[in-house]
């Protein structure tokens, strides 16, 4: 998914150059596929064409579940559906209605997108595998549907569908059938693997790896993820017009689960996440299904289409005990291997941040949309409760622009749940959050950040299924405007380029260019805050919330983190930091707030709050003597 291109180097390329740069391997791969489908019809045998050409049709359909399932992290059960859908409206529209071919066939792939949709528009509301039931039961509804229905044949479906014809040419065998198949193949794999790069590609990778981390630069889940189930239908639904060309007659047979698990089987086996292993796997697939249509009658006598399904539950088994990445992963790990020179070792996954390496950064640019010293965040009655545990109880702060305002309190106080309402992770059970004077509260972390409003997390929230400077380039999302049309077409490099640059640069600020194009997860884990911290800072917020930023940093990097935070307010940044280290959070912080079982119990300055009895007992003790000795030895810290 990475392009090697630096920024740099990109602005001395010709553009022809660039374009060759960023798309060898598309052009390449699509150039062998459409060679090897141009000679196939001379050499092979027509057992082996009718397997390829199935496979080139069902390679739409395993292309869209694979954008659903690699990138969107979605399962689908039900692509046969959708399948049917485009395959009956098809077979309908040129049968029954006369229509010609291209109108048919459009309006085919229109059905299948509309109902997916339709289903899409409650389902993709919700979070974990209720995709996967809803698509079950919509392959069911839709397979008893046409068994049952006059418009779709019932049982016996719909016969005398005429093959084309393509510039008064008969398109009457299979060699012709796969020459008019493989264009569309080919155009619908390069949408799907300029998807795959685009800024919306990105978006849905970053959602797969961390949804909160993806929502809080400003992606919008919910209108991303459908928009992915409906260009998946839409390819199923492809598939199944083509399908209904090929076989001339379509029957509920298209519209079984046994297909959807076929679909399936070749996205998995093909490798999740990879456009071209969806091709390979739908090849696979077709093949594996004629060995097993001939071996396992020969294995049981008198077996059928049930006992090839079991076939097909057995693969699908070995793949994910033996091959979890399927052959994407294999054909990768094999790469690999291979002795190129010039390639760099791979990163200590283990190293540790020296001194040395963790330089203070320059900073990126900060913009501040109010006056300094205005207030740009209003916390009004904030309460949380969970049952009869109230978690934040009334909490009404205000955070003037330009400030570092510290929030502490002992562990339970209630930092974390009044952090996620602000950020909006958490829904408040009433109160307002009120920034840059829009209400944000109870509205999604992709709202707040619209507004300029970006956070960091305790428990880090990398992008591991992309490197460091893919983590930041994430950061601008909400900078960007393509979407996924434009991303499926190719007309965003201009932007691309822009924000690939603007992530170097802020690499750059903070001194890890080198770590670039390292795997996320390989870096160090004080790197990897520090990512985080500029992957926040690439979306430019206003408002910047950092969750535990010195959290299982060295000595060394908390001073480092210290003086970006003070930088960064000199800049005219508003800094919000939920933080334990209290020496940290007093020497750095302009105001600060003390919770305690949900309760604000002080907020003001570092010296009044420091000197507070109220938060000496609550925060370091039980009585006042108690606190008086803590308090004495936390000034001799500070
Ligand atoms: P820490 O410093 O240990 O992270 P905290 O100050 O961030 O603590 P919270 O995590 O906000 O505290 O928790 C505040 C209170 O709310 C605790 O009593 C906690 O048990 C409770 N709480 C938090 N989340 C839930 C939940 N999902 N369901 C029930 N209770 C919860």
């Amino acid at each position: 998914m990475t392009q090697a291109t630096t920024p740099a180097l990109a602005g001395m390329l010709s553009p022809w150059a660039r374009f060759w740069l960023n798309n060898k391997g598309t052009i390449i791969g699509c150039g062998i596929l459409v060679v090897l489908m141009i000679v196939f019809p001379f050499t092979a045998s027509s057992t082996a064409m009718n397997i390829v050409v199935f496979a080139m049709i069902f390679a739409l359909p395993a292309i869209g579940l694979n954008l659903l399932m690699g990138l969107a992290g979605q399962v689908s059960l039900g692509q046969a559906a959708f399948f049917a859908i485009g395959a009956y409206t098809h077979a309908i529209m040129l049968t029954k209605l006369h229509l010609p071919g291209p109108v048919a066939a459009t309006i085919g792939v229109l059905a299948a997108m509309l109902v997916a949709f339709l289903v899409g528009l409650p389902i993709m509301r919700l979070r974990g595998h209720y995709l996967a039931l809803a698509t079950l039961g919509l392959g069911f509804i839709v397979m008893i549907g046409v068994r049952e229905w006059d418009v779709t044949g019932r049982t016996t479906g719909i016969y005398g569908i005429a093959r084309p014809t393509v510039l008064g040419v008969p398109i009457d065998n299979n060699g012709f059938f796969l020459w008019f198949l493989t264009p569309f193949v080919v155009i619908g794999l390069i949408l799907a693997l300029n998807l795959t790069r685009s800024r919306a590609g990105r978006a849905l990778s970053a959602v797969n790896d961390s949804e909160l981390a993806a929502e809080s630069l400003g992606v919008n889940t919910y209108a991303l993820r459908l928009k992915v189930f409906v260009l998946s239908a839409g390819f199923a639904g492809l598939g199944g017009v083509f399908y209904a060309y090929q076989v001339a007659i379509v029957s509920p047979a298209t519209a079984e689960f046994h297909l959807s698990v076929s679909i399936l089987l070749m996205v998995v086996i093909g490798g999740l996440g990879s456009v071209w292993g969806a091709v390979a796997g739908a090849f696979l697939v077709q093949f594996l299904g004629e060995g097993m249509r001939d071996a396992i009658p020969a294995i049981f006598p008198g077996a059928t289409g049930e006992v090839q399904l079991l076939g097909y539950g057995i693969v699908l088994i070995l793949v994910i005990l033996l091959l979890p990445g399927g052959l994407h992963q294999a054909a990768t790990s094999l790469w690999a291997k291979l002795p190129f020179p010039g390639r760099r070792p791979p990163a200590d996954a283990h190293a540790q941040a020296t001194e040395d390496d963790f330089t203070i950064p320059i900073l990126p640019n900060v913009s501040t949309p109010v006056a300094l010293g205005e207030p740009i965040l209003e916390i009004s009655g904030l309460t949380k409760r969970y049952g009869g545990v109230v978690a934040v109880n009334e909490v009404n702060l205000t955070v003037p622009a330009g400030t570092i305002l510290g929030l502490i309190g002992p562990n339970g106080a209630g930092k974390t749940t009044c952090f996620n309402m602000i950020s909006g992770a958490l829904v408040p059970t009433s109160g307002t959050v009120t920034f840059l004077g829009q209400v944000i509260s109870g509205r999604k972390p992709n709202v707040a950040a619209s507004h300029g409003l970006t956070r960091t997390f305790q428990n880090l929230q990398v992008f591991t299924s992309t490197d460091v400077v893919g983590n930041v380039y994430m950061g601008r999302y909400r900078q960007g405007t393509a979407g996924v049309l434009r991303g499926m077409l190719g007309l965003q490099s201009a932007e691309q380029t822009a924000h690939r640059a603007a992530a170097y640069e802020i690499l750059e600020s903070m001194r890890l260019t080198d770590a670039a194009d390292d795997s996320a997860s390989d870096l160090s884990f004080g790197k990897q805050r520090m990512m985080e911290v500029c992957r926040a800072l690439a979306a430019e917020p206003a408002l910047l919330l950092l969750d535990e930023p010195m959290a299982g940093l060295s000595g060394a990097e908390r001073e480092v983190m210290a003086e970006l935070l003070r930088r960064l307010r000199s800049a005219g940044l508003t800094i919000v930091l939920v933080e334990h280290d209290v020496a940290q959070v007093m020497s750095l912080a302009d105001h600060v707030a003390v919770l305690d079982d949900g309760v604000l119990i002080a907020h003001g300055d570092p010296e009044s709050v420091r000197n507070d009895p109220a938060v000496v007992v609550a925060y370091l003790g039980t009585d006042l003597d108690e606190a008086e000795a803590d308090l004495n030895e936390l000034e001799e810290h500070v």
